[in-house]
């Protein structure tokens, strides 16, 4: 895993003079610039001890690592819950860089293995359309002057014209941009700068429209920040669900608030990350599992929240009557018992068609976790535990 230290190591060799000539500016730099992309979740890791590098699933499923930094730290939005805000009394030292020097200091990590791309999101800046144009320069100079081949994620700005968004998309593998909050007067609530509407899913619109002339190989993803707005976890999943069935996203991320010291939301209560955990987990079943939007709803509580509960226990308790056969259930019913997945359900239809399943080892060798399945299955007469103790 690369450091901090070995990219400041290679920034220093790339002789990036806006960087400085010093070890420790080079260090603070890369640092704010790198630990400022904390709510930007749209990959599936963030270290914050590791500001730098973070992991995603490149149009294969691949896990790639990816260095992950801001363009600038500077913003002129007022995220009340982010220290680069406007609204920040915390803010930190500003910090640019310049597409040359990003691109350099890319393809220095890139060739040597560190990372197999970058994601690039960004502050406002002073002036949104500055900024997009230095997003795009980068990915230009990489891949036209460079000829990266890497993998590139870039953020597009809330606001930013139709023509900046179709050059990201024309450059980029992926490209996104945050939703933050699942409707207009939670956002109001949470960034009253920003126009949910015009700004953000006017823009995830264009996306959409686009991508049916221009290729994006790993599409378009999106990401809410949750417990910053008192949107319950219900509202959640269903602006998920208009945005998986009427923007196309290719992925929804979820970021548990934290508060931030100097922001207005300072003393709010921080989020557990069991909730942000359970969202994924819905989303799991509706985009992997298949799982109907009505099913997936009675996993949530009569206030709209999931509660720290697996939501396919919680769905399996409510809708299998008697224990399944998993000799004669069909692929979909199988999904439905906890502890098989997609994976173990293929292979135990797989499987029984050389013979029958009579053994609990056998579906554990299959990849069933047993404990989990076996109050939903009989197998030949047997079953371990009764629903009554789960509903119990
Ligand atoms: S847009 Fe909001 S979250 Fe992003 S850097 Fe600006 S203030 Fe922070």
């Amino acid at each position: 895993m690369v450091s901090l230290e070995k990219i400041v190591h290679l920034a220093q060799g790339c002789n990036l003079e806006s960087l400085g000539p010093e070890f420790n500016p080079h260090k603070d730099k890369l640092n704010v610039l790198g630990a400022g992309t904390k709510y930007d979740v749209c990959t599936s890791s963030w270290r914050p001890d590791m500001p730098g590098v973070c992991h995603s699933f490149n149009q294969d499923g691949r896990c790639i690592s990816l260095f992950k930094t801001l363009f600038t730290n500077y913003c002129t939005h007022q995220c009340n819950y982010c220290q680069n805000a406007a609204n920040s009394i915390n803010r930190s030292q500003v910090f640019s860089y310049t597409p040359e020097e990003l691109a350099q200091l890319t393809l220095s990590l890139y060739r040597l293995n560190y990372v197999e791309g970058l994601f690039l999101s960004s502050g406002a800046g002073k002036d949104e359309d500055l900024i997009m144009d230095k997003i795009i320069e980068t990915a230009r100079l990489l891949r036209l002057k460079y000829g990266f081949s890497g993998y590139i994620h870039l953020k597009i700005l809330p606001g930013a014209s139709f023509s900046h968004v179709r050059e990201t998309m024309e450059l980029a593998d992926r490209v996104s941009i945050n939703l933050e909050a699942t409707s207009a007067s939670h956002l109001e609530a949470m960034c009253p700068t920003k126009d949910f509407s015009c700004d953000i899913l006017q823009r995830q619109k264009f996306i959409r429209d686009l991508m049916t002339t221009v290729p994006l190989p790993a599409g378009q993803t999106t990401q809410l920040v949750i417990g910053a707005s008192n949107a319950s976890d219900a509202e959640i999943f269903q602006r998920m669900l208009y945005e998986y069935i009427e923007l196309k996203m290719k992925r929804t991320y979820y970021s548990a608030f934290s508060p931030q010291q100097g922001t207005p939301f300072e003393f709010k209560e921080a989020q557990p990350l069991w909730r942000e955990h359970r969202l994924y987990q819905t989303d799991w079943l509706y985009r992997i599992y298949r799982f109907s939007p009505n099913e997936i709803k009675l996993a949530f509580d009569e206030n709209g929240y999931l509660g720290n509960f697996d939501p396919k226990m919680i769905i399996a308790k409510k809708r299998i009557d008697l224990p399944l056969d998993p000799n004669n259930s069909s692929y979909k019913e199988l999904l439905h018992v906890p502890g098989i997945g997609p994976k173990s359900a293929r292979r135990i239809l797989a499987f029984r068609k050389m013979k029958q399943i009579t053994r609990r080892e056998q579906l554990s060798r299959l990849g069933v976790r047993i404990t989990k399945a076996e109050p939903f299955l009989k197998i030949n007469g047997w079953k371990n535990t009764t629903l009554d103790r789960w509903s119990s």
